[in-house]
């Protein structure tokens, strides 16, 4: 069986105040899953080291090193603490125009200086509306596992529709399990036994109120957070209703 992995995405936010105060928050409870935080990468060396906290970057350089100036390797990031890295999440697809060629190159590039790329899929509203979700997940993923299948045991999936990213309105537990399966169903056509090993994250304006009914879903493995992991006691108890 999967073990469930709840994931931060503190995008631009938080400062040193917060690494004390959400850690203190998780400190104090018992939770039965994997916990990763993805800070702003400057934060990362600041965390303290537990073995019950995991880190992850929000992004990574494709490259190992050289001149890319601002970019950061998946090895500085793992030197600074990172052991996860979030790749194509849907704001670096949309503000820095991250192709699907260029997240295949992310996801290889994590793995092979050995962190576990989070790969971020998800359909916009209009692809939604013109019922093309399914065509859109399938193209994302195609571009990353159908040539190279081996990557799939060593990713962990995230969906997240667009519309439902810090917009307050979450797909509800059976929209998001239907996309899950289907997304499950997509890697069995890869590789049929890391299809049911590969854990996949529901994200998307999931809170405190909303997770319990989504984490009771067959195909939902946890969740990538974002807005609700900026409050400490509500993070926690998203960690606790897993
Ligand atoms: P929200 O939880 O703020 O909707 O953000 C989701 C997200 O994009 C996490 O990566």
């Amino acid at each position: 069986s999967r073990k469930a992995l709840i994931a931060a995405n503190w995008k631009m936010n938080g400062a040193k105040a917060l690494i004390d105060s959400v850690s203190g928050a998780l400190a104090k409870i018992q939770v039965d899953a994997e916990v990763l935080i993805c800070p702003p990468a400057t934060l990362l060396p600041l965390f303290p080291q537990t073995a019950t906290l995991a880190l992850g970057a929000q992004d990574i350089s494709a490259e190992v090193s050289g001149a890319y100036t601002g970019q950061l390797s998946a090895a500085l990031l793992k030197e600074a603490g990172a052991s996860y890295a979030l790749v194509g999440h849907s704001e670096r697809r949309q503000y820095q125009f991250e192709s699907d060629e260029l997240i295949a190159a992310k996801v290889k590039a994590a793995i092979a200086a050995g962190l576990t790329p989070v790969l971020c899929i998800g359909e916009s509203l209009t692809e939604r509306q013109q019922e093309k979700t399914q065509q859109v997940i399938a193209k994302q993923l195609a571009a990353v596992y159908a040539s190279h299948p081996k990557l799939l045991l060593k990713s962990v999936i995230a969906y997240e529709p667009i519309w439902a990213i810090g917009t307050g309105e979450s797909a509800t537990p059976e929209q998001a399990q239907q996309t899950h399966a289907f997304i499950r169903n997509t890697l069995a056509s890869y590789d049929k036994d890391a299809a049911q090993q590969v854990r996949i994250l529901y994200g998307g304006s999931v809170n405190a109120e909303n997770c319990a009914a989504l984490f009771t879903q067959p195909d939902i493995d946890g969740a990538l957070v974002g807005g609700a992991s900026l409050k400490p006691e509500e993070f926690a108890q998203i960690c606790l209703s897993i």
